[in-house]
């Protein structure tokens, strides 16, 4: 039969494995391939070749190494069947970055299980055994797994359409698997146990409960190494760890889920970012404006938010009337808009929020400050004519990247287009997404299209911030609209003296503070620049000798308007020293009986440089450059 590869064509006889193929043309040398494509298809490397188009799937590539990790599942779980002969397996899929596998254990594993688990998978990679693959009847399938006691494995066999299933074996291992996997055990780079969980049988907290062990394998040590040491980085940046230890912020259970509560260091933190924002938009031809958090049903009936947004809303009743809580600004600024007549001269009409919006996340995909209910968004409406939005499209990025500048973001852009639920003709939607094309094209921004995630009054520009690891996060949105202005009959005097219809742009810069702040923390990784830092510095006494002379620099920073904090305990000076670490305050400024005398300070910077002989008045120039600087 002739096979292609690689544009060559080859003859192969009948039985003729992949992996023999593959060794006799020659093919895929010093690459870890781990199985193959056939006619589009995954299929083991041990499969005898057929008819058709062959395509190698390696280690490294994406689908290479879900297959790795798969793999890896299925040697883990021979492993625990090894060390715990009583124990029941049910899944072990890949998932992204690793793969894990859900067993049945009463006594469950604990973490000191896991490096003998580890050691145990060690043994068996090494012995490289072959991982073989078997079709058999259903029927048989039961049989062999009931025999073993593997309950849960015959209830999935049972549900199963098809006469036939495939069984993967590595020695006495077998698993019911659709496979592909490697065609051995020792084919597996690198490989690490991670972390332990409860999870119950099919997700259903009226199953059993069982006990999931994550793993994660990697094409090479190197890239596992890597991977290890980038979420060592993550885990010591989470924000909901340094939220509490730099007492930022909290989320109780007694307040409900995904409902933040501001501590004084955070809201100070917020207060600092919306003041710089309304700053910002100021400068550039914004006007404040502010709406109710409740507004009449019939409101959102319009806007076309109850029809295709209403199961992410909260409603209420007052004196019989409906009304729903807002998820979105941009009603009020509507009314803002209506409430005169506009001409042309007016446009573009630019108005500005820092708005609270209450939305319905699912309680699963809560996540800190990432994900809640409720958040400010700074959030503008800018209503313009057609031959405006270009202009104005392009200042807006301009703005959105002179503010990721100052933080140190950098970013890409995504469009995204047209959703499934739609308000709007499909003539302004094209209009509106080829307006969005071409200004991104003429600024000469590079930016990827996201097919069908667009908003569903408008196509819209995202900006992704890439942070100081790497991290991307979704932030400002530029979201073009020609249906809110239909809806509300929005219109504009033009120089013709015709009404005409404006555009209405929806954007936010930072996005939801809360998001912001907490991608912020993690950025950081809690040491913020001294112009965001909640404490700038923190005084700290050796004695009490020396208490009224900190008092009146206290005093005098203050007058500058500085934030400071003075530490007058009665303790050792080290510990003092190390709490004013533990909250990452930028600096440290001690004062002992010799600073007294001589009428001086010792400083000690965040990086750990220390300054003895230092003036009032040279520390307070100092920080108040790096502020203006916004460093
Ligand atoms: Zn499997
Ligand atoms: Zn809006």
């Amino acid at each position: 039969m002739t096979v292609r590869l690689d544009n060559r064509e080859y003859t192969v006889d009948t039985g003729t494995t992949f992996l023999d193929f593959f060794k006799k043309v020659g093919f895929g040398k010093g690459r870890d391939m781990v199985a193959v494509k056939l006619n589009g298809k995954s299929l083991d490397l041990t499969a005898p070749v057929e008819e058709g188009e062959v395509v190698p799937i390696y280690a490294d590539s994406e689908e290479g190494v879900v297959i790795v990790r798969h793999s890896t599942a299925h040697v883990m779980a021979q492993a625990v069947k090894e060390l715990f002969p009583k124990t029941k397996i049910t899944i072990g899929p890949a998932i992204e970055a690793g793969f894990y596998y859900d067993f049945d254990y009463p006594p469950g594993f604990t973490e000191d299980d896991l490096p003998r688990i580890e050691e145990k998978m060690r043994e068996i990679i090494n012995k490289d055994l072959p991982i073989q693959r078997k079709v058999v009847k259903k029927a048989e399938a039961i049989d062999l797994f009931a025999k073993w006691g593997e309950d849960f494995k015959v209830e999935l066999i049972t549900e199963i359409g098809d006469e036939e299933v495939s069984i993967y074996f590595q020695d006495g291992f077998t698993d019911l698997c659709r496979g592909p996997h490697l065609p051995s055990t020792g084919k597996i780079p690198a490989f690490k146990l991670l972390s332990l969980a409860g999870a119950y049988w099919r997700g259903d907290e009226k199953n059993k409960m069982l006990t999931r062990i994550y793993g994660t394998a990697f094409p090479s040590q190197k890239a596992l190494d890597e991977y290890l040491a980038f979420m060592e980085e993550v885990k010591k940046r989470d924000h909901r760890r340094l939220g509490k230890e730099l007492d930022l912020f909290s989320i109780s259970d007694e307040v409900g889920a995904g409902l933040v509560i501001y501590h004084p260091n955070g809201a100070l933190l917020r207060y600092l970012l919306e003041d710089f924002e309304k700053k910002e938009h100021l400068k550039r031809g914004y006007q404040f404006v502010m709406g109710p958090h409740i507004l009449k049903l019939d409101m959102w009936k319009r806007s076309g938010h109850y029809e295709n947004y209403r199961d992410n809303m909260y409603f209420t009743k007052i004196d019989e009337v409906e009304y729903g809580i807002k998820p979105m600004n941009c009603l009020s600024h509507i009314m803002v808009y209506k409430s005169e007549i506009r001409s042309y001269r007016d446009l573009p009409l630019r108005y500005f929020e820092l708005g609270t919006v209450c939305r319905h996340e699912k309680s699963g995909v809560l996540h800190g400050l990432l994900r809640v209910r409720e958040f400010t968004q700074d959030d503008a409406h800018i209503f313009l004519r057609q031959d405006q939005l270009h202009e104005e499209i392009a200042a807006i990025i301009a703005f959105v990247r002179e503010v990721m500048a100052i933080f140190g973001f950098s970013y890409e852009l995504e469009i995204s287009t047209r959703p499934e639920k739609f308000i709007g003709s499909e003539e302004s939607w094209q209009t509106a997404e080829q307006v969005l094309r071409e200004v991104l094209d003429k600024e000469g921004l590079p930016y990827d299209i996201n097919e069908g995630d667009g908003a569903f009054y408008g196509p819209k520009i995202d900006v992704k911030l890439k942070d100081a690891i790497g991290r991307k996060w979704q932030c400002a949105t530029i979201q073009c609209d020609f249906a809110l202005p239909e809806r509300f009959d929005l219109h504009y005097v033009d120089s013709d003296g015709k009404r005409k219809r404006p555009v209405m742009l929806h954007r936010v810069i930072l996005g939801a503070m809360e998001r912001f702040i907490g991608v912020l923390i993690e950025h950081y990784a809690g040491k913020f620049p001294l112009w965001l830092s909640p404490v700038q510095v923190l005084l700290l006494t050796i004695t009490d000798g020396q208490a009224e002379y900190a008092k009146s620099v206290y005093n005098a920073m203050m007058q500058e308007g500085i934030r400071v904090q003075l530490d007058l305990r009665n303790e050792k000076l080290n510990l003092k020293i190390r709490d004013g670490i533990m909250k990452k305050i930028p600096y440290l400024v001690i004062m002992g009986k010799k600073e007294v005398e001589s009428g001086t300070l010792s400083v000690r910077a965040r990086d750990g440089s220390e300054q003895k002989n230092v003036a009032l008045a040279d520390i307070l120039d100092k920080m108040k450059e790096e502020i203006v600087n916004r460093r």
